[in-house]
């Protein structure tokens, strides 16, 4: 059997930062373990391909989970930190007008390829094909049977992410390995992720991607602005995946989205009805330059106006109110399957300030696989990077 004193559970963001930086000390004392035939598939896909590893707008406000256990993650790992190392192993970076931090070269590649290129060198053992699917106590460490065969190791570090994108190989089915070393696993969501709707007024929209504010019903303060994409089955775009982060797990969820967020509600209505006023306008036509024509149809349709019926102050009015707050029945998300994120996972209770396992002595958790989640923009490869530096220390420390 081949021992290893840290063996990685998972070659994702987490599991290939923490091996470079163990790599530079411990070199090829130190194996990855990765269930795809090739590690790094999800950081292929980040940013569309272009890699978003981190923003520069970074506050706490952008994460979800245990506030003490994330601010002292980013206390130890700040920004400043991850880019030098990014930096020290060859990857430059710039960010755009968002402050979203990319490799210069735009190629989420480019991160894969370097982080490879530093651990391969400095003697880290890269193993694919090889799905972890036991972890048992043994002396002095762990004996680990995998798809490739049983390995022992002193440190185990899960990075094994979370149930999200299971294309990449992030199905959840690593979290049975945790709750075999006595940890729970709290309830898990799709985050990051376009969500479903009730279709009634919104069937002909589908392509149509319209800028506007959407927030939860009686929860002004879970509010999201920016894109709209409408689908064949909800709504998309920006400002989706930022409120689906937010918005309560409890379905039907009523929201509204105004469509025209930088008019005042009284603004519209003076704009609207002095429209009315001037012609013997339809009621389609007076929509028509103030929002999309099929929303249009769908405004009449919902304040049961007809298109042709001739528009006067109190059809103006009406319209005015639909336009500022139009009402959308969320009835789900689009699944695991395609968010980015999931919410829940590892409680912040079961690991220690250093993410050791509270459980299990010389077992350590990073990235997704924990209860923390973060906006859409850079922050979730962040705090990967971040958390995955917090145990590179811990185990640095103990050696
Ligand atoms: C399409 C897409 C685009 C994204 N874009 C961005 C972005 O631009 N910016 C951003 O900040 N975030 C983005 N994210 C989120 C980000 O990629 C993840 O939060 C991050 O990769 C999590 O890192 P991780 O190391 O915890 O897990 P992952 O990167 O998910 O890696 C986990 C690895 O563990 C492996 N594994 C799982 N179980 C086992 C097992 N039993 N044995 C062996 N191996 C196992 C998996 O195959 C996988 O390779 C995106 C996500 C997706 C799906």
């Amino acid at each position: 059997m081949n021992s290893y004193k840290v063996i990685i559970i998972g070659g994702g963001a987490s599991g290939l930062f923490v091996a470079t930086m163990l790599g530079k000390k411990l070199g090829g004392q130190v194996a990855i373990l990765e269930r795809n035939d090739r590690v790094g598939k999800k950081l292929l896909a980040t940013g569309n391909g272009q890699g978003n590893i981190g923003n520069e707008n970074f506050s706490l406000s952008c994460y979800r989970g245990d506030q003490e256990l994330i601010s002292s993650v980013f206390e130890k790992a700040p920004q400043s930190k991850i880019l030098a190392f990014m930096q020290s192993i060859g990857v430059l970076t710039s960010a755009d007008d968002r402050g979203r931090i990319y490799p210069i070269s735009r190629q989420a590649s480019s991160v894969l390829e370097m982080l490879r290129s530093a651990y391969l060198s400095q003697g880290v053992k890269e193993i694919v094909n090889a799905e972890v699917t036991a972890i048992n106590k043994t002396q002095g460490g762990y004996i680990l049977s995998s798809k490739a065969g049983e390995f022992f190791a002193q440190n185990v570090i899960f990075a094994v992410g979370g149930k999200s994108g299971n294309g990449f190989g992030t199905d959840g089915s690593a979290f049975e390995l945790l709750r075999s070393l006595g940890h729970s696993v709290s309830p898990l969501f799709p985050s990051l992720v376009a969500l479903k709707a009730d279709m009634t007024f919104l069937k002909n929209l589908k392509g149509a991607r319209i800028e506007g504010k959407i927030w939860v019903d009686k929860k002004p303060n879970i509010c999201e602005k920016g894109d709209v994409l409408f689908t064949d089955s909800g709504i998309s775009g920006d400002s989706t995946f930022k409120l689906s982060a937010r918005i309560p797990q409890k379905f039907p969820c009523k929201c509204y989205i105004d469509f025209l967020p930088s008019f005042t509600q009284e603004a519209l209505d003076e704009l609207l009805v002095v429209k009315a006023k001037a012609h013997r306008f339809t009621s389609l036509e007076l929509l028509i330059s103030v929002v999309h024509k099929q929303l249009a149809k769908n405004i009449l349709r919902m304040i049961g106006v007809g298109e042709n019926t001739p528009s006067d102050v109190a059809v103006a009015v009406k319209c005015a109110k639909v336009i500022k707050g139009f009402p959308i029945t969320v009835v789900g998300t689009a699944g695991f399957g395609v968010s980015q994120v999931t919410k829940g996972g590892i409680p912040a209770k079961e690991a220690s300030m250093n993410l050791e396992s509270k459980f299990a002595h010389s077992v350590y958790i990073c990235g997704e696989a924990l209860d923390v989640d973060g906006d859409c923009g850079g922050y979730n490869l962040q705090w990967a990077f971040a958390s995955a530096t917090v145990v590179a220390q811990s185990i640095l420390q103990r050696s």
